[in-house]
């Protein structure tokens, strides 16, 4: 071939990050990786013309073809980058595997042998020695609340991957010595006390000891929160205040409230009380939003579908997000879903949208996709499996009969969260009417959660071509679920061989940041051993998968629902080249490993937006932390056990015995304290 390039290109020793031959400009890094994102049609239209020359995927046995050099320029021949020695997982139709990757713009340019995918080395061409690891396409999380979990993330403590209680008081002690007013130290879902080697709920003195003056509210799934003592002054809860709408507050002998507020119907009373913390500045949510943008590229996610959420409204609150997808600063691609924002609104929040807001509205990193995961509220079951399922209200029907048929008329896609079998079959009845006046078929609709959902209501579903989009709630709320349901009803929750067997479309997210954590690990962990984090293996063998059908769900599955098939989730020519290399070989690992995997490189179109050990040279800047009490300073990534913090948590649990009564708050605080509900940045 006519290469320009006099360094030989399948010279092995420049295969390395800095090649010192000055003849090779191959080895040079850090260039900047915050312009130039954003491909075109016509780029892959181009990449299109040069598979059509001869480039295919190519299993390690059948690598890909070198295309003909006269479909272009040499400029426009060479790949911009290529990584190379690595173990590459492409979950393509033939499940092909490859070493090597080529990207041109924010495309993949080829995929194959190290030697193949070589010969497009230029004299430009940054090329990445991946030291044998393994390469899988960057995760797609199906279902998860990220824009809402965005806003507040560094002012959060997040027990997630915590392993003990001892050192999660131990974190909300800390947090709570260095947090100013107005501000609260604030844990809000996303574990579970199974997760604790106590295997208990932190008690009211607990939480009170550790957190002193400093108002504190720590909330279980949509279960329960405790608000210590600072945070019932603020507040102002005292014996005359009534139960909130969908709550109950715990009262003492002497009709005091104990700090205790337990969910009662679902949601509304956790989060009406949340809502009264005071928020970071406007400002700050966008900083907030991007260090959370890091920790889910941390852990090899490249593409979320956002399931708005109660509160969430739109446009108001998607103005940090609007704004940083403007700004083309978004490290990770948002499918977001418009979720209705009141019970008895909600068509008349979708016909306002849909003034605002087309279907497909935005690009490939910030784009609408539909109504959900709540489109009508009467629908809505309850969230945690420790309460009763809800007898779903009658004016359910009429109001879901007329959003159904406005979203279907305007073919907006939608998505209901739906956990019981009881609500699916209300549900079905009433889009099965939709359905004969507004056919259903092609809008890519569906339910998710389903964990008790029936074989007819399936059948339903697929009868109207629906899907099915999985999330693991019961890696945390397995043992409540079980506790009520049995072990018989629990082993099919969901039952997802029925739905593989029946063809129905799949796909599988956390449901983070409440219901449970954001990290994508835990949730194909759970697919694959059917295991709370507690630690029960609840799901039946026949609902297990492997390895690699796991990782399908969580890429392929939500490209999927996002109609970007095409686009992404798997590795192959003219897709976007959005990928991660792991830090550990996923496929040969202990399978409890899996819930401790990261990425080393995540790549977003082409750019690394994320990188550590071997390719820290790699990584772009890290968004700053203004200030110093965030707890994203110490706390910000899913907390990992090592030797040393167990020791040091054993180690401060014998000292706050002897010492956490004694604990001293710089802060004082009196019933007209320095502590408001009312924040002067918030807004
Ligand atoms: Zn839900
Ligand atoms: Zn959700």
């Amino acid at each position: 071939m006519n290469n320009t390039n006099s360094h030989s290109l399948f010279n092995k020793a420049c295969y390395k990050l800095n090649c010192s031959d000055p003849g090779c400009s191959s080895g040079s890094v850090g260039v900047d990786e915050s312009s130039g994102r954003r491909g075109s049609m016509g780029r892959r239209g181009f990449l299109t013309n040069l598979i059509g020359a001869g480039a295919t995927v190519g299993s390690v046995t059948s690598f890909a073809e070198t295309p003909k050099k006269s479909v272009a320029s040499a400029s426009e021949f060479y790949a911009d980058k290529i990584i190379y020695n690595a173990k590459i997982v492409t979950l393509d139709s033939k499940n092909s595997r490859a070493q090597a990757i080529a990207i041109k713009g924010d495309l993949i340019q080829r995929v194959g042998s190290d030697h193949a995918v070589m010969q497009l080395r230029g004299p430009n061409t940054i090329t990445i020695d991946a030291k044998n690891k393994t390469i899988i396409p960057g995760l797609i999380d199906a279902h998860t609340h990220f824009i809402r979990g965005g806003l507040t993330y560094s002012m959060e403590v997040r027990w997630d991957g915590v392993q003990s209680l001892a050192q999660g008081l131990q974190m909300l002690q800390t947090q709570a010595a260095r947090t100013p007013a107005p501000h609260w130290v604030q844990i809000i879902g996303g574990w579970t006390w199974a997760q604790f080697e106590e295997r208990r709920f932190p008690t009211l003195e607990e939480i009170n000891a550790a957190t002193g003056d400093t108002p504190a509210m720590i909330m279980h799934m949509y279960d329960r929160a405790w608000i210590n003592q600072a945070g019932l002054r603020v507040l102002g809860w005292n014996k005359d205040t009534p139960n909130p709408f969908g709550g109950m507050i715990e009262k003492d002998a002497a009709g005091n409230p104990t700090g205790l507020l337990v969910a009662t119907i679902g949601l509304p009373a956790l989060v009406n009380t949340w809502l009264k913390i005071p928020r970071l500045s406007a400002q700050d949510q966008i900083l907030s939003t991007q260090h959370f943008m890091r920790e889910n590229n941390r852990l090899g996610l490249t593409s979320v579908i956002d399931a708005g959420g109660g509160g969430q409204n739109y446009p108001d609150n998607y103005a940090a997000i609007a704004e940083l997808a403007q700004n083309q600063q978004l490290t990770i691609r948002i499918g977001y879903e418009l979720f209705a924002q009141g019970g008895g609104r909600e068509l008349e929040n979708y016909q306002n949208w849909s003034k605002m807001v087309q279907v497909g509205q935005g690009d490939d990193y910030f784009r609408m996709i539909g109504a959900g995961e709540y489109i009508v509220w009467a629908a809505g079951d309850v969230t945690n499996f420790d309460k009763d399922p809800q007898v779903i209200p009658t004016v359910m029907e009429s109001q879901l009969s007329a959003v159904g048929k406005f979203l279907a008329s305007n073919n907006w896609p939608f998505r209901m969260h739906t956990s019981y079998d009881a609500t699916a079959q209300r549900v079905l009845n009433v889009l099965e009417q939709v359905h004969r006046e507004v056919p259903l078929n092609g809008l890519r609709w569906g339910l998710d959660h389903c964990e008790t959902i029936s074989a007819q209501s399936l059948e339903r579903v697929a009868a109207m071509g629906g899907s099915i989009n999985i999330q693991n709630r019961m890696s945390l709320d397995g043992e409540a679920f079980n506790k009520r349901y049995g072990e018989r009803v629990s082993a099919d929750a969901p039952p997802i061989k029925r739905i593989r067997e029946m063809g129905i479309p799949l796909a599988a997210g956390t449901d983070g940041n409440r219901a449970t954590s954001y990290n994508p690990w835990i949730g194909v962990h759970w697919l694959i051993t059917g295991k709370t984090l507690g630690g029960a293996k609840l799901q039946g063998n026949h609902n297990l998968l492997s390895r690699e059908e796991a990782l399908g769900l969580y890429t392929k599955g939500g490209a999927w629902i996002s109609k970007e098939e095409n686009k992404k989730g798997t590795l192959e020519i003219g897709k976007l080249a959005d990928l991660v290399i792991l830090s550990a070989d996923f496929f040969s690992i202990d399978v409890d490993a899996i819930k401790d995997l990261e990425s080393e490189l995540t790549m977003v179109g082409g750019r690394v937006v994320y990188a550590n050990g071997a390719f820290t040279q790699l990584a772009m800047k890290a968004p700053e932390i203004k200030q110093v009490w965030l707890p994203i300073n110490d706390y910000g990534k899913y907390y990992k056990v090592t030797k040393s913090t167990k020791k040091t948590a054993q180690n401060q649990q014998k000292q706050r015995a002897q010492s956490i009564y004694s604990h001293a708050h710089p802060q004082i605080i009196g019933d007209s304290g320095v502590w408001t509900v009312e924040c002067p940045c918030a807004f």
